[in-house]
C-alpha cells in the first residue's frame, strides 16, 4: 500500500490546524488548542486504490522533532503552504517557504512543483480585512510553478477538500 506524507506550512495563526481538521473531520473548529507538532493519519481511497495519508501539522513555531523547516521538507512528499490573506507577513513568511523547498526539495525529486506544491491563501472569509490581493499570489505561484487556490477553512469544505485530495492524487502518483 501506497504511503504518502503531506506537509501542511505556514506562519502561526494562518490556519493550517483548521485546514487539516477541516479536511479530516469536515467540521471547522475555531479554536483548535495544540502547541505541539503532530501527524495525522488517515487511509484514503485514490482511483480506487487505498492509500496511508500521514499529515504533519507542526502547529506553533516551538515545537520539537521535526523542527525545522529542513526536516519537514525532508520528510514530505508534497507541501501546502498556507497563508493569512488578512496578514501580509504571513504571506512573505509563505513565499520563504515555496522557495526553500524549491531549492532543498526538487532539486532532487523527479516531479515538477506544480503537482508537489499548492500556496494556499486562507481566511477568504476576512475579504474586508485583505492586505494580500489574489494576483500576488497568483504571481508568486507563477514564479516557483505551483498551484494556487485562495479559500476558507471556515466556509469552503468542498474546496479544502478538493486540494488535499489533489495533492494526495499527486503525491500517489510519484
Ligand atoms: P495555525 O497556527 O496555522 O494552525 O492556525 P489555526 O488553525 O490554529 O487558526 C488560527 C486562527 O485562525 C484560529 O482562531 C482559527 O479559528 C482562525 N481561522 C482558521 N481558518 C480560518 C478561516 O478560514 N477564516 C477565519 N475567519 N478564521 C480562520
Amino acid at each position: 500500500m501506497n504511503e504518502i506524507k503531506i506537509a501542511v506550512l505556514g506562519s502561526e495563526g494562518v490556519g493550517k490546524s483548521a485546514l487539516n481538521v477541516r479536511f479530516l473531520t469536515r467540521r471547522f473548529i475555531g479554536e483548535y488548542a495544540s502547541s505541539s507538532e503532530c501527524i495525522y493519519r488517515k487511509r484514503v481511497s485514490v482511483d480506487g486504490r487505498q492509500v496511508n495519508l500521514e499529515l504533519y501539522d507542526p502547529c506553533s513555531q516551538a515545537c520539537e522533532g521535526k523542527s525545522t523547516l529542513n526536516d519537514q521538507i525532508h520528510w514530505a512528499d508534497g507541501f501546502i503552504v498556507v497563508y493569512d490573506i488578512s496578514n501580509r507577513s504571513s504571506f512573505f513568511t509563505a513565499k520563504a517557504i515555496v522557495h526553500l523547498i524549491s531549492e532543498l526539495h526538487l532539486g532532487t525529486a523527479k516531479r515538477d512543483a506544480d503537482s508537489l506544491i499548492f500556496l494556499v491563501g486562507n481566511k477568504q472569509d476576512l475579504g474586508h480585512m485583505r492586505q494580500v490581493q489574489r494576483e500576488e499570489g497568483q504571481c508568486v505561484a507563477a514564479e516557483f510553478h505551483c498551484q494556487f487556490y485562495e479559500l476558507s477553512a471556515a466556509e469552503h469544505y468542498h474546496e479544502v477538500a478538493l486540494i488535499f485530495s489533489k495533492m494526495v492524487r499527486n503525491t500517489s502518483l510519484g
